[in-house]
């Protein structure tokens, strides 16, 4: 073995370095060290043991080398010490580290939209009741005035079901509907709230409905609805606005106004579309009420003698008021929402723009 010098110290130093630098673990760098500090085996040790049979005008040199290096590496592994993160035992749990954040989900927005409605509803002392999606005809058209050949029941526009289910319902003379439907309103769970129980009624039907529509920005052939049924002695039309008042003042802003439009719809005497002043220009007139400063929001009216009849309520002891209205449209209107598909599309992108 050649006698140490100058330039071996400076090779050493090198070697250790990049030894030191590609250890990958605090393991690896204690056996870096080991192997040029270590007191056997060493890269100094053995500059050391060469002291001994160095002829003697050189001993003094190899102890200076051997010494010259050995205090390097010191620096420099005291240095990588300080540096490098604390080793830590395997198994250990380093409490120290900032904490994984955990994947928590919320509320979709329809659902969001949905809750708030019942939220306001149930304070108003409603009930809130659910209802089959598979309806029998009666339910969903005859009862509440829509007879045979109503428009609605057009095979265009209602999913019937091809195999008939056992008859949910009968007609009034008694005739079991062989027919079932797909429910094109949550209407039908009045029919069946209202069969099942005497007056007072004040109930507030959510649910999916399904029209036979085809996919686009507005349309979607399932859908949710929020509709609402009072009856008692002496319910008039002034408790519907009302109503109808309140709860729009608590969804869309105190500021709130109703605009009451007359309209059609058969189980309902007289009927009426409502509108909301705009709760983005408070009715002065921008892009999202299309500058009318009105929004479209429900059909509403007081309950046709006919549907109590068919529930068999005395027609003359008692009156009442309904309403129903689309949960996605609310929902649109309120998170502006270009595209109805994406509340159904499950994609985070969208979702998680919602933070509620
Ligand atoms: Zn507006």
């Amino acid at each position: 073995m050649a006698l140490p010098d100058q330039n071996a110290v400076a090779d050493q130093l090198a070697a250790f370095d990049a030894e030191l630098a590609a250890a990958k673990s605090p393991r690896d760098a204690q056996s870096v060290r080991d192997r040029f500090l270590g007191r056997k085996n060493s890269v100094v040790a053995s500059w050391m043991q060469l002291i001994a049979s160095a002829p003697p005008d050189q001993k003094k040199n190899i102890g200076r080398y051997a010494n010259d290096l050995k205090q390097a590496i010191e620096v420099r592994w005291t240095h990588y010490a300080e540096s490098a993160p604390p080793s830590l035992p395997a198994g250990a749990v380093d409490v120290t580290l900032p904490g994984r954040a955990v994947l928590t989900g919320h509320r979709h927005p329809l659902t969001v939209v949905r809750d708030r409605m019942e939220e306001i509803f149930t304070r108003m002392g409603f009930a809130v009741v659910e209802g089959p999606e598979v309806e029998d005809e009666w339910h969903c058209f005859d009862a509440l005035n829509m007879p045979a050949e109503h428009p609605a029941r057009d095979m265009q526009d209602t999913l019937y079901l091809a195999t008939p289910l056992p008859p949910l319902g009968t007609t009034r003379d008694g005739q079991a509907l062989p027919r079932t439907v797909l429910r094109t309103h949550t209407s039908s769970m009045q029919i069946r709230y209202m069969q099942a129980h005497q007056p007072p009624v004040r109930i507030i039907v959510p649910g999916r409905v399904y029209r036979k529509d085809d996919l686009d920005l507005t349309h979607t052939p399932m859908f949710s609805q929020l509709e609402g049924l009072v009856v008692d002695e002496g319910i008039s039309l002034a408790d519907l606005k009302g109503t109808l008042l309140a709860f729009a003042q608590q969804m869309f802003g105190e500021r709130s106004r109703l605009r009451f439009r007359p309209s059609f719809f058969p189980y309902t005497e007289p009927s009426a579309e409502v509108d909301v002043s705009c709760w983005s220009c408070d009715g002065a007139g921008c892009a999202m009420c299309k500058q009318t400063g009105w929004i479209e929001i429900l059909g509403c009216g007081m309950v046709h003698p006919a549907v109590f009849e068919a529930v068999g309520y005395d027609a003359e002891k008692y009156t009442g008021f309904a309403w129903g209205m689309g949960i996605e449209r609310v929902a649109i209107l309120r998170y502006q929402v270009e595209d109805i598909r994406q509340f159904y599309e499950n994609d985070l992108r969208f979702l998680e723009q919602f933070p509620i």
